[in-house]
């Protein structure tokens, strides 16, 4: 016999987690599916660190998003008893004509959110571990901050779970068939209909709706860990998270010291280089060590 639910969430990463969480803690009848068992090293939302802040500068349309994002992130703490977002603050460095720089002011001066702007020379004494050019500046988004994401995958699993969510692990789905009322939710070793679908497979999403393919391509991200030389400077009390323009070679960010890692430091978008997401964490090749 084939299970009904009001709603199935297809993929538990950063994304399903949450919308399984919340529709169980709404009392819908809803069940969550994963190809493979949370928090797992292929899928985007691993790792102990990710970005967030509320003077966001690529749009001031995402700040109302992201205040509603800080309530949701300060309730599941809560319900949980567990840290998931810390505030470090988030610096955003670049020229003042830089798209970082002229959009945080904007999404800041648009929704009154605080923000301090820092010169070179204000930054060597406040952030000593950060050395800017004389015609950079940085604003300081004092409410930004780290999310750890695999605790906030866990946790929002946990808490589904425990309002009454079917969760189901390591069951690839390989077809959404609509029909009648709804959609049937086919997987590697069950089929279960739905009234709704949410589709929340991360870098898998083209196969599950081939409308996507060639629109929503993924991409390599490449991250590295730097153990510092003075690890007083690198405390998240001395180094917020920060974000740095540099023009051509795009963006820059990082992290400061969290657990035993060392500082993380990325490139935004990389090379722009497609990857398989079924293939485990592609060689870094000897033209990405170049930036
Ligand atoms: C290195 C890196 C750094 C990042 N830094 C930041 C940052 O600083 N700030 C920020 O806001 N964002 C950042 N991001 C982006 C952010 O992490 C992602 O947007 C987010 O984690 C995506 O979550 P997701 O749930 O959409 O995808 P995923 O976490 O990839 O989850 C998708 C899930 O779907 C499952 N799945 C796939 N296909 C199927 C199927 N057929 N059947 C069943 N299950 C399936 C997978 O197993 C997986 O668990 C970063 C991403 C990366 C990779």
């Amino acid at each position: 016999m084939t299970a009904h639910f009001d709603v199935a969430v297809i993929g538990l990463g950063a994304m399903g987690s949450a919308a399984v969480a919340h529709l169980a803690a709404r009392g819908v009848k809803v069940i969550g599916i994963d190809a493979y068992y949370p928090a797992h090293a292929l899928s985007s939302s691993h790792g102990d660190s990710r970005l967030i802040r509320l003077g966001y500068f690529e749009d001031p349309s995402y700040v109302p998003l992201l205040q509603r994002a800080y309530e949701n992130w300060r309730t599941l703490e809560a319900r949980l008893r567990e840290d998931i977002l810390t505030v470090t603050g988030v610096l955003q460095i670049g020229k003042p004509d830089s798209k970082i720089v002229s959009g945080t002011l904007k999404s800041c001066a648009l929704h009154d959110l605080p923000l301090e702007t820092l010169s070179p020379d204000q930054m060597r004494v406040r952030f000593p571990v950060f050395s800017l050019d004389a015609d950079e500046v940085a604003l300081l988004d004092p409410q930004g901050g780290y999310i750890r994401p695999e605790a906030a995958v866990m946790g929002h699993l946990k808490l589904a779970a425990s309002d009454g969510a079917a969760l189901h692990f390591g069951e690839k789905v390989t077809a959404i068939e609509p029909g009648e009322g709804g959609v049937t939710i086919v997987s590697i070793t069950g089929r279960y209909h739905a009234a709704k679908v949410i589709v929340a497979t991360g870098s898998w999403i083209s196969e599950l709706v081939p409308a996507l393919r060639g629109h929503a391509v993924p991409i390599k991200q490449v991250v590295s860990w730097y153990q510092p030389t003075d690890g007083l400077v690198t405390q998240p009390q001395r180094m917020p998270v920060f974000i740095r323009d540099e023009g051509e070679n795009g963006s820059f960010f990082g992290f400061p010291s969290i657990g035993i890692d060392g500082v993380k430091v990325g490139r935004h978008a990389h090379f722009r280089e497609p990857i398989d997401p079924n293939q485990p964490n592609p060689v870094v090749n000897e033209r990405d060590t170049d930036c």
